[in-house]
This record gives structure tokens, C-alpha cells and sequence, in this order.
């Protein structure tokens, strides 16, 4: 179990399970000779990809008492023909309920972006077939850009987009869509990151360790980073995913997030690491991106 106190926000993870992606896709122009050594590789190419949720519970003078899922994994719902490909884990639900937490429990979820296996567990089917959410108390969040484009995706990726995992939710108006930049809850906010998607927000979390302290920075900080830098293995600036819509953008985001978080000593929350889910990124004396556990 992965858990750890960041200031007055208890943080766990949680997981949907593992699925199998092919190599060559998730670490794009990088050759396998490379990645291989990194990440090991079954007969057919597929390398193992985790499904981590974030899990925050706060309680307190700033934040009240919230419970806050961040990203809700692949989920139940995928056409027969994606599960033959994504085998469909759906251990989310049982995950949170070992940890004796309840659909009802949550207030809020954040979707950093739209992709299927980002927002899955956000709807189930009811047992009359009708798409409803399965957090019924919790207020959605998700990127506006994200929703606009996943209207109206390239030919490219439209496979990645359910519109049932965020459009009835939009309908109903439980969902919010973010420009942003937006503070969700006092301490936790999200920020553009461009490049795997246009729109893809990741999600900051900075608690407040010194009540008595003004000075931000020296709030203790940990960031769910999603597909931008999906595992330990794509920490290095060019190791992108293939998926990456805007790869050069990818480059740019990374820069930019290294230069607060590595001197921050941000905790980095991994969204695909079947076995780090999150780590401390930090530069050798060689300059090299390496991730220290926790
Ligand atoms: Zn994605």
C-alpha cells in the first residue's frame, strides 16, 4: 500500500490493475535496444502498464473534510473487441473498498484528461443499462479543451474517447469543465501541460506544512503529472510515448516541470508505473533525470 502524509493531505494510491501495451507505443522513437533495459518486454512485444488513482483525504481548517480521486482508471465499459486488446481489469472499486473507502465517500474527482483509460471508472452502467455516475455525491472536473476535442477527435485517436465515461456527467452539469489554472479545493489545483494532449492538466497538490509560514514554497508539493511522464522510464526529456499528439511539446512541458519540481523536491505521481506509482525526480552529477523512491 502506498501511502504518505504531504503536509495536512493524507495521499494514497490506488490502482485499476495492469494492462498489457505494446513497447514500441509507449516509449515511441526510442529504440526497444534502449528500453528494453529499462522495462521488460513479453512474446509479443507488450510491456505491463499500470492504472494509478490518486486518493486524497483532507481534513482541516483550510480544507474542510474532502475526499478527492484523482483519475479513474480503464473502468467496466469497454466494446468486446478493446477488452481483447486492454483485457478490461476493473479492480478499481474493489481496490477503494479494501481500503474502506466507498463510492459515496468521494466528494470529488479530477480527470487530468479524457483518454479511456484515464476516466473509465467516472460512469457505470445501472442495471437497467443506463450510464450513471459512479460516484453519485462527487463533483467531475475535467479539462474544457479536452472535452471539446474529444467531440470531435483525429482519426488518429479516436479510439481513445468513450463519450460515456464525461458526457452524460456534462449533461447533468456534476461535471465541470477547467480552463486551467483553477484551484479546486484550498491546496490542490490544476496546470496545462501540453503535449500528449493540447489540454491535458495535471494535478498539484501543495500542503501547508507551517500554519504560521506565508512562504509558499516551502510547502511540502506533489504533482500527478499523468501521461506527460507516464512511469520512472519516461523521466528522460526525449522519452515520450508514441501516443504523445505534440512530441516536441511533450519536450517543452517536461522542461518546464522539471525546473520548479527538481528544485521543489516535488513528489511525482506516475499515472502508468505498475511498480513506482510515485518518486522524487531529481538530476545526477551527470545532469541525468533519475527517480528516487520514497
Ligand atoms: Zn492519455
Amino acid at each position: 500500500m502506498h501511502r504518505l502524509q504531504l503536509g495536512e493531505f493524507e495521499l494514497s494510491v490506488f490502482s485499476d490493475g495492469t494492462y498489457p501495451l505494446d513497447g514500441g507505443a509507449f516509449f515511441g522513437v526510442v529504440p526497444k535496444v534502449m528500453w528494453s533495459r529499462r522495462v521488460a518486454a513479453d512474446d509479443r512485444n507488450y510491456v505491463t502498464t499500470g492504472l494509478n488513482s490518486l486518493l486524497i483525504r483532507t481534513e482541516g481548517p483550510r480544507t474542510g473534510k474532502q475526499t478527492v480521486l484523482v483519475e479513474t482508471g480503464m473502468g467496466n465499459k469497454l466494446s468486446d473487441r478493446m477488452v481483447k486488446i486492454y483485457r478490461q481489469p476493473a479492480q478499481l472499486l474493489d481496490n477503494l473498498a479494501a481500503g474502506g473507502v466507498a463510492p459515496e465517500d468521494i466528494d470529488i474527482v479530477i480527470n487530468s484528461h479524457l483518454h479511456f483509460d484515464h476516466c473509465g471508472w467516472n460512469t457505470v452502467r445501472d442495471k437497467n443499462g443506463k450510464i450513471v455516475p459512479t460516484f453519485p455525491r462527487a463533483k467531475y472536473y475535467a479539462p474544457e479543451g479536452e472535452w471539446q476535442y474529444a467531440r470531435h477527435p483525429s482519426e488518429r485517436d479516436s479510439i481513445s474517447f468513450i463519450s460515456e465515461n464525461y458526457d452524460p456527467l456534462v449533461e447533468s452539469g456534476q461535471m465541470t469543465l477547467l480552463k486551467g489554472g483553477e484551484e479546486i479545493v484550498p491546496g490542490i489545483s490544476v496546470r496545462t501541460f501540453p503535449g500528449h494532449t493540447a489540454h491535458m492538466q495535471a494535478i498539484v497538490i501543495r500542503g501547508s506544512q507551517n500554519p504560521h509560514s506565508r512562504d509558499v514554497s516551502q510547502a511540502p508539493t506533489a504533482c500527478y503529472i499523468s501521461d506527460l511522464i507516464p512511469t520512472t522510464a519516461h523521466i528522460d526529456l526525449a522519452w515520450g510515448m508514441g501516443f504523445d499528439l505534440y512530441p516536441l511539446q511533450t519536450i517543452e512541458s517536461k522542461k518546464q516541470y522539471y525546473a520548479q519540481a527538481v528544485p521543489e523536491k516535488w513528489l511525482t505521481v506516475f499515472t502508468h508505473d505498475p511498480k513506482t506509482p510515485w518518486a522524487y525526480v531529481e538530476r545526477d552529477e551527470l545532469g541525468k533525470m533519475v527517480a528516487r523512491g520514497v
